[in-house]
C-alpha cells in the first residue's frame, strides 16, 4: 500500500529533505506540505520549491490531514506541539524529529500523543541509533573510564548540546545506573570530577552533525564517532519510521523498535 505522507516545515532544511525522501520513495506519496502561516512559501507549488517535477501540490499555511496516513514533522518545539495536538485529535500517526523541548513541553507531548502511534527521535539516522547500542556496551565494560561527549553542528542550530548528544549521555548514564542530570557537566572551568560525563559543543559553518564519545582510561582510549554528511540520513530514517508506525496501534515507538534493535 502506498503511504500517504504530510510534511511540515517546508521552508526548513529538514522539511525539504523529508519531502525529497518521500518523493524518491516508490511506496510513498507526498499528499500535503505546509509551512508556517506567515511564510512566503504558502501558496507556492511544491514542485517550484523543491525543484522537482511532481503533480501540482501547493504549500499550505496549516497542516491538512485529509487523506493522510502519517505526518512527518521537523520544525520548532512550539509548532511541533501544535501539530501533535492536531494529529492526536484526528487520530493520525506522527513521526517527530524536532529537538529542544523543555521538560514541560515534553510532558505535554507525552500526554497528547498517548492516543496515536508516534515515533520521536533526537536523531533518525541508522548509524546513530546503532551507536546508542555500542555506547551501552562500552559503558558496561568501561564504566570507570573518563567519559566525554563532543558534538558539532552548523551555525544555525538553536539548541545545545544536541538532542543526540544528550540521548547518548542518557544511554551511558542509564547503563551505569546514574541519572544524567546529576552526572552531566556542560561547563567545565575546573578539574574533572570522577563519574561525570562532560559535554562540549562546536557550532560552525555547515556541519550537518558529528558526535564523538570518548572513553579514556590509563593507557588507552576508545572513541565512538558518527558523522552525518547529508540530511538525507535523517530524512530516510524518519520515512522508515513513518512506514513502521502507520498501521501500528497507539504507542510511542522508538527508532530501536523501527530498526529491530529493541
Ligand atoms: P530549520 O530552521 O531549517 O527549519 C525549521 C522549520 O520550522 C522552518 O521551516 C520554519 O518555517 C518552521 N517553523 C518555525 N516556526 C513554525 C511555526 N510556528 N509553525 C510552523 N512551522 C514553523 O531547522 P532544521 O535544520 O530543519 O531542523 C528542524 C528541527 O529538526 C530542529 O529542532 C533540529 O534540531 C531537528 N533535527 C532533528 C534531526 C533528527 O534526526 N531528529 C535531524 C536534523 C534536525
Amino acid at each position: 500500500m502506498t503511504l500517504r505522507v504530510a510534511v511540515t516545515g517546508a521552508g526548513g532544511r529538514m522539511g525539504r529533505a523529508v519531502a525529497q525522501a518521500v518523493l524518491s520513495d516508490v511506496n510513498a506519496t507526498l499528499v500535503s506540505v505546509c509551512a508556517r502561516q506567515s511564510s512566503d512559501l504558502v501558496g507556492q507549488s511544491v514542485a517550484s520549491v523543491l525543484g522537482t517535477d511532481i503533480a501540482d501540490l501547493r504549500i499550505g499555511g496549516t497542516l491538512d490531514l485529509n487523506n493522510v496516513d502519517v505526518v512527518i514533522d521537523f520544525t520548532l518545539p512550539e509548532s511541533s506541539l501544535a501539530y501533535a495536538q492536531q494529529c492526536a485529535v484526528a487520530g493520525v500517526p506522527i513521526v517527530m524529529g524536532t529537538t529542544g523541548f523543555t521538560d514541560e513541553q515534553r510532558a505535554t507531548l507525552d500526554e497528547c500523543l498517548g492516543s496515536v502511534a508516534s515515533c520521536r527521535a533526537a536523531n533518525f539516522s541508522t548509524g546513530v541509533n546503532l551507536a546508542y547500542r555500542l555506547l551501552e556496551l562500552s559503558a558496561k565494560v568501561l564504566g570507570d573510564a573518563d567519559i566525554e561527549i563532543h558534538e558539532a553542528h552548523h551555525k544555525h542550530k538553536i539548541d545545545a548540546p544536541s538532542g543526540t548528544a544528550l540521548a547518548m549521555g542518557d544511554a551511558i548514564a542509564q547503563t551505569m545506573g546514574a541519572d544524567l542530570s546529576q552526572v552531566a557537566r556542560y561547563d567545565r572551568a575546573s578539574s574533572r570530577e570522577p563519574g561525570t560525563i562532560g559535554f562540549s559543543v562546536t557550532r560552525a559553518g555547515d556541519i550537518v552533525g558529528e558526535h564523538t564519545v570518548l572513553f579514556a582510561s590509563e593507557g588507552e582510549r576508545l572513541e565512538v564517532t558518527h558523522k552525518a554528511s547529508s540530511r538525507s540520513a535523517f530524512a530516510t530514517g524518519a520515512l522508515r519510521a513513518a512506514h513502521f508506525i502507520a498501521d501500528k496501534p497507539a504507542n510511542s515507538y522508538t527508532m530501536a523498535d523501527v530498526l529491530g534493535l529493541s
